[in-house]
């Protein structure tokens, strides 16, 4: 397993063996690049008001708050005042509520003739997705609400702040570079 840009900073034990048991398991036929490993409370917040009206950031921001967690709603706030239509859809978590930010997550592509295979429909996904759930990833190419096939997590839970509950919990979880 090579480190390619850093990628795999960060990461959570738990997931290193994971991922690189799935490297070898995908060996035979492709490399497994990891292209995403801890994402930033900043850069989840980016990439969540990228896609999202004025509307849906404040009721998220409020949902944050009620919930007992100011402080994530604040990064939104934080990185604004942008949003709407400037970006693609790349995510449905807010910052906190992404396994990426406690280094349990990780975006991969197979490599295949020297190329990032990107069509969803090669070979290669699939080979991905029966290593993946043999080293015991969950994959979220099965999800049925925002589907993503190059992601994979250690938790079977979807939401962090659902799992850890309290800001205590999240803060004593999250992945030591995310405030970077
Ligand atoms: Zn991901």
């Amino acid at each position: 397993m090579n480190n390619q840009n850093g990628v795999y900073l960060g990461l959570a034990p738990a997931l290193r063996l994971r991922l690189a048991e799935l490297t070898r398991l995908c060996s035979p036929w492709f490399t497994v690049i990891a292209n995403c490993g801890v994402r930033s409370m900043a850069e989840q917040a980016r990439l969540f008001r990228q896609s999202r009206t004025k509307i849906e950031i404040n009721a998220k921001k409020q949902s944050l708050t009620d919930r007992g967690f100011p402080t994530l709603a604040a990064v939104i706030d934080a990185v604004g005042p942008q949003d709407g239509v400037i970006g693609l859809h790349m995510t449905k978590s807010a910052p906190g509520e992404s396994w990426h930010q406690y280094g349990l997550a990780v975006d991969c592509v197979p490599l295949v003739n020297g190329k990032p295979m990107w069509d969803e429909e090669h070979e290669s996904w699939e080979i991905y997705k029966e290593a993946a759930y043999m080293v015991g990833l969950s994959w979220a190419g099965d999800w049925k609400h925002y589907k993503e096939i190059s992601h994979v997590q250690v938790p079977e839970v979807r939401n962090p702040l659902t799992h850890y509950k309290t800001i205590k919990a999240v803060e004593e979880a999250l992945a030591f570079n995310v405030w970077e």
